[in-house]
């Protein structure tokens, strides 16, 4: 079985359990369907990448990309943990700052901020905007000069390397809608006109490759690409950055056929290739931004359902009907994401069954998992799934008007709701 961060174990009546909580009282607790995040674990996980930052590079920030699960408990744990956070709209940054996360580690991204979005971020003075395009560029100049700020901002850059779970290609591809190209000279020309600009301070560069990536060598490519480019602005326009954000977009263990990297093996080559380029070209040591998301917050979370009926069709497959569904996880639905799932309530016995999950929206799509070895299911049983805590709430709908699942975080035996379950009033809050 699955087992991340050791968070997870089979207690003496064979029920599964998560930070030393049983997942069958949890259910009944607090109901299902039910997401549940260890606290220990998302600690554990932030701690893992700030200190291997401080072990091998030394002056930089990890950021927690909040898109993978923003809710302000959650802003609160990163923050303590003396962590950054990346915002990628005006909701995540309203949840971020009403949680009292300081605003000037928050790191602003999107390929496409509306003006509302953009004066929002320049009054609350936050860390860093990240600024996709021309015309964005050209927006927050406008925003910024009448509001008399001077924003620190830094320019999303497509390296051409396209990263992807097991497999990379250096393409030197143009053709994605997130920043700005190097090959045909917008970023350098981009670059060129901040200099004249009065308003805005462009500290640095960015890249994010992709995600669930398992390989090192595209992050190394990506890293000798913006260094690269940082050589070229310094000698030609006499521009020297102090700031590097290198993204995020690392895997992990969704099911036993994911072999993550080691986090510091990582850490370890990227400071060797970044500290060895600036020594050989004399170029300033920048301070280093790494963005994790799914990786701090995914081996976090379990969501926990309850089995409604078996379906069993001779000859072609068994369905095991949740409670929940696309609704609460899209990700199969979307990108046909593996997830280990397992009976809680039988967690000690043999997974000797096939099944392929289905949850209750009415769309034949609507699966959590297919053709997946499980324990025998019956009515009632508690169905979980593992690593569920990126991209799972964070991508949640109200598709036929089902209420969002609340989370509750669980900490050495004692669990706190931390977003409380949408009902059938908070359904119809908007509608007149
Ligand atoms: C999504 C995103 C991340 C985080 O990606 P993960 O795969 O969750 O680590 C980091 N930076 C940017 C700009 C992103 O869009």
């Amino acid at each position: 079985m699955l087992l991340s961060n050791n968070s997870l174990a089979v207690n003496e009546k064979g029920n599964l359990t998560i930070g030393n909580c049983d997942t069958t009282e949890l259910a009944k607790e607090f109901g299902t369907p039910l997401y549940v995040v260890d606290e220990t674990v998302l600690r554990n996980n932030c701690r893992k990448f700030d200190s291997s930052m401080k072990a091998y590079y030394g002056k930089g920030l990890v950021i927690y990309a909040s898109k993978a699960l923003n809710c302000m408990e959650v802003c609160r744990v990163v923050a303590d943990e003396g962590l950054g956070l990346d915002v990628a709209s005006g909701g995540e940054l309203y949840t971020a700052l009403k949680s009292g996360f300081p605003a000037e580690k928050i790191y602003f991204h999107g390929n496409n901020k509306t003006e509302d979005e953009l004066v929002y971020a320049v009054k609350s003075k936050i860390g860093r905007i990240i600024v996709d395009n021309p015309t964005e560029l050209a927006r927050l100049d406008k925003i910024a000069a009448e509001l008399s700020e001077i924003p620190k901002i830094m320019f999303r850059i497509k390296p051409g390397i396209d990263a992807h779970t097991h497999d990379f290609v250096k393409t030197g591809q143009i053709d994605s809608k997130f920043g700005f190209a190097l090959e045909n000279g917008e970023a350098f020309e981009a670059v060129k006109l901040t200099k004249d600009m009065k308003h805005l301070e462009l500290v640095g560069l960015h890249c994010h490759i992709g995600s669930q990536i398992f390989d090192i060598d595209p992050f190394i490519l990506a890293a000798e690409v913006m260094l690269n480019f940082y050589l070229k602005i310094k000698n030609e326009l006499g521009m020297e950055f102090t700031d590097l954000n290198l993204g995020g977009g690392f895997g992990i263990k969704y099911t036993d056929q994911d072999d993550p990297k080691e986090y510091n093996i990582f850490m370890e080559k990227v400071s060797a290739v970044v500290k060895g380029f600036c020594e050989k070209e004399n170029l300033l040591m920048p301070f280093i931004c790494i963005e994790p998301g799914r990786s701090i917050i995914a081996p976090a979370g379990i969501t926990l359902y309850t089995v409604g009926a078996v379906k069993e069709i001779e000859n072609v497959k068994n369905y095991i009907l949740i409670d929940g569904g696309m609704g609460d996880n899209p990700r199969y639905a979307l990108y046909k994401s593996a997830y280990t799932a397992l009976l809680a309530n039988k967690a000690g016995v043999a997974a000797d069954y096939t099944a392929t999950i289905a949850g209750r929206c009415c769309e034949s799509g609507d699966l959590i998992a297919e053709n997946i070895q499980i324990q025998t299911p019956a009515e009632g049983d508690i169905l979980a799934v593992l690593a569920t805590g990126a991209y799972n709430y964070s991508m949640s709908s109200n598709y036929n008007r089902f209420p969002r699942p609340p989370i509750v975080m669980v900490k050495d035996g004692k669990a706190r709701v931390v977003v409380k379950r949408e009902t059938y009033e908070d359904i119809i809050r908007n509608d007149i």
